[in-house]
């Protein structure tokens, strides 16, 4: 691989630019007409409209357009970020058939995890114990109504594809099931083009725990540790951590192996996250991510290790340990501890309706431990209504998790975002929460603390 494009933008695709040019590649960027002005337009060595003529998502949602710059520009190797392309079986499959390199999994690990269905039959296969649930598709009320009479209710209605946070639907009583049933099945259709959902327990309070992992194309794989991500706001994620700080050693040690034991299971390459929601010390096992995260930067601040440089070299066919700077497992050490903020451009005054306009003041914090990864914010920047509303994604370390907390106190209280409104007051609000502080936070903290919305 001499050669990167990277068929995304915003923040991962500078993200991905950078680690490309420490390793000595060129970088090939692609940008939407609406993206004209983009920052990661410019970040790249060169850059190509594409999709000309479509709608803004659907341009880097073309597939013929995007393999078309790779080969006229002589990009070798195309790394599709997270969103978009990054776990589409079918541009991996094109890619493929042209010669360029997908740097990600390979197309069969896409094809289990694409799928929550069989990822959790995968799973069971590795001996992981998933959320009690129905062991394939539900495809009629009765499926439902007949969990619920023997697991009994709350229960939850998944979209066998979805992703996001979209696609779940709770129903607490049978009475529910109906209207539960139909709509997660509509639902599923229209966002994830396949109306196929499955059911399991819901659990009540749960935190959300992910693993990172790493594989090499030669068989072997790392575990990075564990973020927390219960922070979350109708089931997506707000804030993350790394590590968790209120679990047991001997947890952590469990939830890694198994999250390995999964991975070595199916014969898994480059960077993945392996999640699971965690009660009280009993772990279950949603979902697996192939691709690179939104919050992989934590882990590589607590593991001192660069998980974009890592994938391109994976993809590159080199061995982890040897000729990888990624050490043995049992040299894989917690140093410290972080946390990511998502800022975003959506007003909590609004229920978090996205915000558009003109940045017309933007400055940043920085200083000793914060780690800035920038999407399209600087003065005179627009924010349009066609894109993911991330703006900047702010990172603090500290040598413990109360120092990491205080940094990202000062860290949020630094910026000057005018123009647009943004997620920052919000976010102080979560970090300065007692709950948030103690470790303890579940995945319910947020949408049951209205005082976070003042
Ligand atoms: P997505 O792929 O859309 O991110 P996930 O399956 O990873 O969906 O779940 C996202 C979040 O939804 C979880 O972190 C958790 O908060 C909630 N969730 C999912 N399944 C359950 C469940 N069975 N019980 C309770 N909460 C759940």
């Amino acid at each position: 691989m001499k050669k990167v494009l990277v068929a995304n933008r915003g923040e991962i695709a500078v993200r991905v630019f950078r680690a490309c040019t420490e390793l000595d590649m060129p970088t090939v960027g692609i940008f939407a007409a609406e993206d004209e002005d983009a920052i990661h337009r410019y970040k790249a060595d060169e850059a190509y409209l594409v999709g000309e003529g479509k709608k803004p998502i659907e341009a880097y949602l073309d597939i013929e357009d995007i393999i078309r710059i790779a080969k006229n520009s002589g990009a070798d190797g195309i790394h599709p970020g997270y969103g978009f392309l990054s776990e589409n079986v079918t541009f991996a499959r094109r890619c493929a058939e042209e010669g360029i390199k997908f740097i990600g999994p390979s197309i069969e690990n896409l094809d289990i995890f694409g799928d929550k269905i069989k990822a959790k039959a995968a799973a069971d296969e590795a001996g992981i114990q998933s959320i009690p649930g129905t062991d394939g598709p539900v495809n009629h009320l009765d499926g439902v109504l007949a969990f619920g009479e023997s697991h009994g209710y709350p229960l939850i209605i998944k979209a066998a594809l979805g992703g996001g946070g979209r696609g779940m639907r709770i129903v607490r009583n049978a009475e529910e099931a109906k209207d539960g049933f139909s709509r997660a099945s509509s639902e599923a259709k229209a966002a994830f083009g396949s109306s196929e959902v499955y059911v399991e327990k819901y659990i009540k309070d749960p935190k959300h725990i992910e693993v990172q992992i790493l594989g090499d194309e030669h068989g072997n794989i790392v575990h990075l540790y564990e973020r927390d991500c219960s922070v979350q706001r109708r089931h997506q994620k707000v804030v993350e951590v790394a590590p968790c700080v209120s679990i047991s050693e001997e947890l952590r040690e469990e939830i890694c192996d198994a999250a390995v034991r999964l991975m070595k299971h199916v014969g898994y390459s480059n960077a993945g996250t392996v999640e699971f929601l965690v009660e009280d010390d009993q772990f279950y096992f949603i979902e697996v991510n192939p691709r690179v995260q939104v919050e992989h930067t934590i882990t590589e601040m607590i593991t001192d290790t660069d998980i974009v440089v890592a994938q391109l070299q994976i993809a590159q066919g080199l061995r982890l340990h040897e000729e990888i700077d990624i050490p043995e497992q049992k040299e894989i050490k917690i140093k410290g501890a972080a946390i990511q903020c998502r800022i975003t451009t959506e007003d909590p005054a609004n229920n978090f309706l996205p915000d558009t306009g003109t940045i017309d003041t933007y400055r940043s914090p920085g200083g000793l431990g914060v780690r800035l990864d920038v999407g399209n914010a600087y003065t005179g920047a627009e924010v349009t209504p066609y894109f993911d509303s991330l703006l900047v994604k702010v990172c603090t370390y500290g040598s413990d998790f109360s120092k990491a907390v205080t940094k990202m106190k000062r860290a949020l209280k630094e910026f000057r975002i005018r123009g647009v409104k943004t997620n920052i007051i919000f976010l102080s609000n979560v970090i300065n929460h007692e709950q948030f502080q103690t470790g303890e936070a579940k995945t319910t903290f947020i949408d049951g603390a209205p005082e976070l919305f003042v």
